[in-house]
């Protein structure tokens, strides 16, 4: 009882094959209709390449470069056809779509990644954002608007949580007994957020999943990439600047060009706190994680320009890891070095635990609605193979974004922030356990330790100084 939403000529190359690969291929299987003999999957290493040659599936051990990346694509492409998936680390988003679209060949991938070397490159930290990666794919948009479609960014998060953002609004408009009809573009959208009196919004993230053995010393554990996570947690913090916010952080620098939706601090996102709120374990400390929602939603949900525009949400990731990706952390910052040991849990080792992830709009006249997936693993191995909960909110989104391509070919660059959050919910929403609304009334200035002063303003609890933990 499985949907074929679309059928797929030409071939399906997937580039990458880790934890959000493996979660992909099965949906991918299950949803299109394609000629097998034309899916080929492009992976480095050993591990990955030995699974796929056992589920005779046909690949290309190779690491993409920027010297070869167009030579090998060009051998396994179908122009004018097929879908290029890309779920690896350490490639150029943006030049594998250049490529992909020069061919004619719809792209998608969960995360604007540079090549190997960017994370921990000697850039400057301002070169070192999302921001600025982010940037360059909005200026090829600009320089080269239509054609054929190459969705950005669309994994859970970024992704899934913006069509999250645009189903809590509704929601919140129809509870404040003022429904809507659904905005026609992105400046209705602006409006309607603005209207509604969001201030803001928190990417609020609980991942409660946990494996029986304690974790070992000198092993960096996470539900996902733990390459992926080390990079962005090492890049600067960022968030997307609200039009409401009355103080300006010491470490904070704005960006001269391109959008200026987002502000920048001078410290690492992974061992920077943010004091925010989740269902399940009520107010919480998160990180302030540098993600391409933070910048995407506070420009889609901009009414006016530049740095100074008439409304602006303030906009952030504020993420609290599985546990075992907490002490790593720790004990990474700790020591000054990466773990040279990294370990994905895998659904048959975790034990509990759900991943809870959605969007806690807040500022508005009931205060705060959290809008999201409470997925657990143990529903996640009920319903798909491959994958914990965590890449299961990925890959199910990776899925809705490529059936919404095929439907919209010729989309030219877009985010997820600009697709019909509706038509990629329905495909999606199978997939991610309870979606549920809470509201609360917590704020950042409740639940806080009384014994020391803290630089806060009671004046407005909703204030990014109060939300930045000392
Ligand atoms: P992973 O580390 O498990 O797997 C990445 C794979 O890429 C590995 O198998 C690796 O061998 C391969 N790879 C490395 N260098 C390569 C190269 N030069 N060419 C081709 N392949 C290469 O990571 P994952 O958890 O599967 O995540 C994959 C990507 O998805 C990462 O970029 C990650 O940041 C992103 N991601 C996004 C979201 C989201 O919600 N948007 C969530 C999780 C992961």
């Amino acid at each position: 009882d499985h949907p074929i939403h679309a059928r797929i000529d030409g071939a399906i190359v997937m580039i990458g094959f880790g934890s959000i690969g493996r979660g992909t291929l099965p949906l991918i299987e299950r949803h299109f209709e394609f000629d097998r003999d034309k899916l080929v999957v492009i992976e480095p290493n050993d591990k990955g390449v030995t699974e796929l040659r056992e589920r005779g599936v046909a690949h290309r051990q190779v690491a993409l470069t920027p010297e070869n990346y167009k030579a090998v694509l060009d051998e396994v492409i179908t122009p004018g056809a097929g879908f290029v998936v890309n779920l690896s680390v350490d490639t150029s988003s943006l030049d594998l779509m250049k490529h992909c679209r020069a061919r004619g060949v719809p792209y998608i991938d969960t995360v604007v990644e540079p090549w190997a070397g960017f994370y921990f490159d000697d850039l400057e930290n301002a070169q070192r954002t999302n921001y600025a990666l982010r940037q360059k794919v909005r200026d090829e948009r600009a320089a080269n608007p239509g054609g054929t479609t190459a969705v950005s960014c669309c994994g859970a998060n970024p992704g899934m949580v913006s069509w999250f953002v645009k189903a809590g609004l509704l929601q919140l408009a129809e509870d404040l007994g003022a429904p809507v009809a659904v905005p026609a573009d992105r400046d209705g959208w602006a409006r309607l957020m603005q209207s509604l009196k969001v201030k803001g919004v928190h990417i609020a993230e609980r991942d409660t999943q946990a494996r029986r053995k304690p974790r070992p010393r000198d092993v960096f554990v996470n539900t996902w990439s733990v390459e992926g996570f080390i990079a962005e947690g090492f890049q600067p913090a960022e968030l997307g600047w609200g039009t409401h916010e009355t103080w300006f952080p010491e470490n904070a620098h704005r960006h001269d060009t391109g959008c200026q939706s987002a502000i920048w601090l001078n410290r690492p996102g992974a061992i920077t706190r943010v004091h925010t709120w989740c269902p399940t374990p009520g107010p919480q400390f998160g990180f302030l994680v540098t993600h391409n929602e933070a910048i995407s939603i506070s420009d889609y949900y901009t009414v006016g320009t530049g740095p100074n525009p008439d409304f602006r949400p303030t906009c952030h990731y504020a993420y609290h890891p599985c546990d075992d990706a907490v002490l790593s952390l720790h004990e990474m910052f700790g020591a000054g070095v990466q773990q040279t040991e990294h370990h994905i849990l895998s659904e048959d080792e975790i034990v509990e635990g759900i991943d809870e992830l959605g969007v806690l709009l807040f500022g508005h006249d009931r205060n705060a609605l959290w809008y999201g997936s409470r997925l657990s693993n143990e529903e996640t191995r009920r319903i798909a193979p491959d994958q914990n909960a965590t890449g299961m909110q990925v890959t199910s989104a990776v899925l809705a974004g490529m059936v919404w391509a095929l439907e919209n070919p010729n989309a030219g660059i877009v985010e997820t922030d600009e697709m019909d959050h509706a038509r990629c919910l329905e495909v999606q929403t199978p997939y991610l356990g309870p979606v549920e609304a809470h509201y609360t009334d917590w704020t950042p200035l409740k639940d806080r330790w009384q014994h020391f002063p803290e630089d806060i303003d009671e004046s407005d609890p909703w204030q990014f100084r109060n939300v930045l933990a000392s």
